[in-house]
């Protein structure tokens, strides 16, 4: 194991391994990976527990202060926030510590890193209402929270901004179709480059805003948290002076297409996908959805948008499988399959394994929109009822919903988008109940 003095250097797995082995033989005890005794700081009050303060909604970030959740040495008595950074690769943080690839307590250096795009300040940012699952602040922790740095402490971004290209087969051929012209600004070239701008969010959830939105007290919220991460954070039970959670959860990615400053002006239109990871469809392009080709779609109709002077917008957010994750959505496949994969049965199927047939529960999708000072929607990309819902009750009108093409559905998600359309799902087309019983899916080969 490496001295704390020493400089480090990413070491292979076998190089560790070889380190350890030698560690053993020589008999040498190990160092500690922290030289320091375990702190808690469950109780308010108790001593060393001094938090930096933090009023969610203030009118500024200087007002507002920074969400300090590390548990570094000169971090952790001023801790203002539960949980950690970096969502669910905090899992990976504590690994690359255990396995000695990196020091307990290394500083990030942000020097260079700070957006590719300045977002301007929203109304939206302001007050406890508009924004409440991630930090408006998050994107320019750096530079707003630099005396915090200066001292030492140990504040991150939650939110980042870069710029990029997307290469994707579908449109690279409607390129090449000509269904989709080089304007040299948003489709770059005869490959179907796309120029963008991202937006990578890390979930940052201030409780009793979010308590609301689900129309729960912020005790029951604690508590069902508390108990269904396995009794992991018990600060949120035991420090109800602390009101900010950094979930250990995937957040989201927003990609923009045209100029960024559209997205606040209502005098541009603008076209939105929000959508929902579904990796094996997304990435893999499995045909039992509709959600590669509703994507692709949803990114080509904002190239278009901002092709005609307008602004796209795509929202990806980590909430795969209807947030159940992949297991629970292989075995619903695995049920369906096994009951003749009927639309009729499509949502039971799933309710009989989750309880639920959604978990997605898009109270908390619309804060993204608000950041960017969105106001309204004239072209949602979108068939879903829960989406809309989420977003026209959050104020935000949306003046069109665009459902996928037909000649775009696979064969076998006939059975996925019927069974939605009934359920409530926005359609041009009519299908009703009684039309379900005759929609079937593949049978497995
Ligand atoms: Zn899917």
């Amino acid at each position: 194991m490496a001295m704390q003095s020493e400089v480090y250097a990413p070491k292979s797995a076998t190089e560790v391994k070889k380190a350890a082995n030698a560690a053993e033989e020589s008999q040498v005890p190990k160092k500690a990976l922290y030289d320091r005794p375990v702190i808690l700081t469950s109780y308010p009050g108790q001593n060393r527990v001094d938090p930096f303060p933090l009023k969610w909604g203030a009118p500024s970030a200087e007002e507002r202060g920074p969400v300090t959740v590390a548990r570094s040495i000169e971090t952790l008595p001023h801790r203002n926030a539960i949980g950690a950074h970096g969502g669910s690769y905090c899992v990976y943080n504590a690994l690359a510590i255990a396995g000695g690839f990196l020091p307990a307590e290394h500083k990030p250096d942000f020097t260079l890193t700070e957006p590719v795009f300045e977002f301007p300040e929203q109304e939206s940012w302001h007050g406890v209402e508009k924004i409440v699952a991630m930090d408006p602040y998050g994107h320019e922790v750096p530079r707003l929270f630099k005396n915090y740095l200066d001292k030492g402490y140990d504040v991150r971004p939650t939110i980042a901004i870069t710029k990029a290209h997307l290469q994707v087969t579908e449109i690279m051929n409607d390129v090449k179709a000509g269904e989709l012209e080089i304007d040299g600004k948003v489709v770059l070239n005869e490959n179907g480059d796309i120029a963008i701008t991202k937006v990578a969010v890390d979930p940052v959830w201030y409780l009793p805003g979010v308590a609301k939105r689900f129309g729960v007290d912020e005790g029951s919220l604690r508590r069902a948290l508390f108990e269904q991460m396995g009794g992991a954070y018990p600060e949120l039970i035991t420090r109800p002076d602390m009101k900010v959670f950094l979930p250990p959860i995937g957040g989201l990615t927003a990609y923009i297409f045209g100029p960024p400053e559209r997205l606040s002006d209502p005098k541009y239109s603008l076209a939105l996908r929000v959508h929902d990871e579904c990796n094996g469809s997304d990435v893999f392009q499995s045909d039992i959805c509709t959600c590669r080709p509703y994507l692709v779609f949803g990114i080509e109709e904002a190239a278009k948008e901002a092709q005609k002077g307008g602004v796209g917008l795509v929202v990806y957010f980590r909430k795969e499988g209807r947030a159940l994750g992949e297991v629970v959505k292989y075995l619903v496949y695995n049920k369906r399959k096994r009951t003749g994969d009927s639309a009729e049965n499509y949502f039971l199927r799933t309710e009989e394994l989750a309880g639920v047939r959604d978990m997605r529960f898009q109270a908390l999708m619309p804060d993204i929109l608000h950041w960017f000072g969105i106001k309204k929607i004239d072209r949602m990309l979108s068939m879903s009822n829960m989406k809309y819902d989420a977003i026209v009750e959050q104020g935000i009108p949306i003046l069109n919903r665009i459902p996928i093409p037909d000649r775009l559905i696979p064969p076998d998600s006939r059975v996925e988008i019927d069974a939605k359309i009934v359920s409530g799902y926005f359609s041009e087309k009519q299908v009703t109940v009684d039309d379900l019983a005759c929609v079937h899916g593949r049978n497995w080969e």
